[in-house]
């Protein structure tokens, strides 16, 4: 038998049904997984051993009972920008250390109450901003494929927890890449929903109109298991759709045919790495043998996306971050003055990346200004929503790389901002229109680092890029590789 932390979701429900498994047993072997590589790797921020082994008990006997809830007894981790009641919840940030919600994010309170068991909370780029976890106040999580390597991010610790094997699955959160850009540095099936399908309630706001929850796994099918429970109307967050939630496990057919696939001829970048192109390349060709048809497409707006993300996102940024001043939430750094006890927290509290986005969105918000740039690239947004508009009336996905690079190493890109702003660039403009999106693994490039293909689908298009994701999926073997590490 495979060892209990190589199971898949969908394998573990199984034996854990005909009872050849307890939950108390896969969790313990996850914890131990926890033990034995997190002190190189550093994943987790938080874990929360005791509640797991009581969770997992609590769904045994539950089982025992007849019970059989859709994730009951699988172990899973959350990514620390979603709040756990009675758990701390840091946002990969000081200012948040000691913040302990009192509530649960609707997103894990429905995994909980479809039986997951927590096994603890993920490092992160600070308040979600970076893109390979280097900006967490806390310490840096290394990439399991190649330690001297980042994770990418901001969901860094989501990625490289699941590549360990040290937990089933996680949730991230993607407001311009986040779910999908280290989902490809990791080798997972890793999908950003469309805007308003996952709840944002209880989820440390960003850029409120860009964020988005989803899940991070090791198959298609897995992702499709996790985005079932989180999916649907939430009358906590009046931006959630109350679209109803397709049976996501029943688009999983594996049959493409006919499947209509566009290619962004502005997606096949000057600068790609040749062996990322190449393998994207290839499955794509891989699609149109399975009876796909290709077509190349253009989204001319393509190339406003990063400057029109970086000034709504900021703007948005910096009045969400506005409430971390040392009196209602974790840190204070008080000085016996309100003025100074703000000053200090938040110039104390916030990191140097933060701190930027948050000084770019107060001048580009700021009275004279405003309409220069907020309102400018509100407009831009507009017509970068109208491009997919129009795509999607042609064809039922687009494909492309996640990443121009597969995982570079620490400090390559920290020095040269624009270098890590450019690694999304085939990632932002899905949450600039609201769209739905997934990485799968698409093969390795020479230096053995795993390469994410891109499937991007219409606004609750959810079922049509899972489905394109699991049939390349499965007529191949990239997600089953293992970081040596873990061998
Ligand atoms: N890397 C992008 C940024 O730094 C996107 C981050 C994210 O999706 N949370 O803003």
């Amino acid at each position: 038998m495979d060892s209990l932390t190589d199971l898949t979701i969908s394998e573990a429900l199984d034996k854990l049904r005909s009872g050849a498994i307890t939950s108390v047993e896969l969790t313990q072997a996850h914890l131990d997984q926890i033990d034995q590589y997190d002190e190189q790797i550093r994943a987790f921020l938080t874990v929360t051993r005791e509640i797991a082994l009581e969770q997992a008990q609590a769904a045994d006997e539950a089982r025992a009972n007849g019970d059989d809830k859709p994730l009951l007894g699988i172990p899973l981790a959350i990514k620390d920008v979603i709040s756990t009641e009675g758990i701390e919840t840091t946002c990969g940030s000081k200012i948040l250390k000691g913040y302990v919600p009192i509530f649960n994010a609707t997103c894990v309170q429905r995994l909980l109450d479809a039986g997951m068991v927590l096994l603890g909370k993920l490092n992160m780029d600070e308040f979600a901003m970076g893109s390979s976890t280097e900006n967490s106040a806390y310490f840096e999580t290394h990439n399991p494929w190649d330690m001297e390597r980042v994770p990418g991010g901001s969901s860094g610790g989501s990625a490289a927890s699941v590549t360990a094997r040290m937990a089933m699955g996680t949730l991230g959160t993607d407001t311009g890449g986040s779910i999908r850009q280290p989902g490809s540095f990791c080798n997972l099936a890793a999908l950003k929903p469309s805007y308003g399908r996952v709840s944002r309630y209880g989820l440390i706001a960003y850029g409120s109109s860009f964020d988005q929850t989803g899940p991070m796994t090791r198959t298609v099918e897995d992702a499709a298991r996790i985005l079932q429970v989180i999916a649907g109307l939430d009358p906590n967050d009046s931006t959630s759709r109350p679209d109803p939630v397709p049976n996501y496990l029943e688009a999983l057919t594996g049959d493409v045919k006919g499947l209509k696939i566009g290619l962004p001829k502005e997606y096949f970048v000057d600068g790609m790495a040749a062996d990322v192109e190449k393998a994207v390349r290839a499955a794509i060709q891989q699609f149109e043998d399975m009876g796909a048809e290709i077509k190349e497409v253009t989204l001319p707006h393509t190339k406003y996306s990063l400057p029109a993300y970086y000034i709504v996102a900021t703007s948005e940024a910096s009045a969400n971050l506005a409430r971390y001043d040392g009196i209602r939430f974790g840190t204070k750094v008080d000085t016996g003055d309100m003025w100074n006890t703000y000053r200090k927290t938040r110039g104390e509290g916030f990191g140097e990346e933060v701190k930027w986005r948050i000084m770019l969105g107060t001048y580009a918000l700021s009275a004279g200004y405003y309409d220069a740039w907020y309102g400018k690239a509100l407009g831009v947004r507009s017509l970068i929503k109208q491009d997919f508009d129009k795509v999607f009336s042609e064809v039922d996905v687009l494909m492309a790389a996640v990443s121009p690079t597969t995982a570079f190493k620490f400090g390559e890109n920290m020095a040269d901002p624009l270098k890590m702003i450019l690694a999304d660039v085939l990632t932002i403009s899905a949450n600039v229109a609201g769209i739905c999106g997934i990485s799968v693994p698409c093969g390795f490039d020479s230096q053995n680092l795993p390469i994410g293909l891109q499937i991007l689908g219409p606004q609750l298009g959810e079922e049509t890029i899972l489905r394109a994701a699991h049939a390349y999926e499965q007529a191949n073997e990239w997600y089953q590789a293992k970081p040596t590490l873990i061998r």
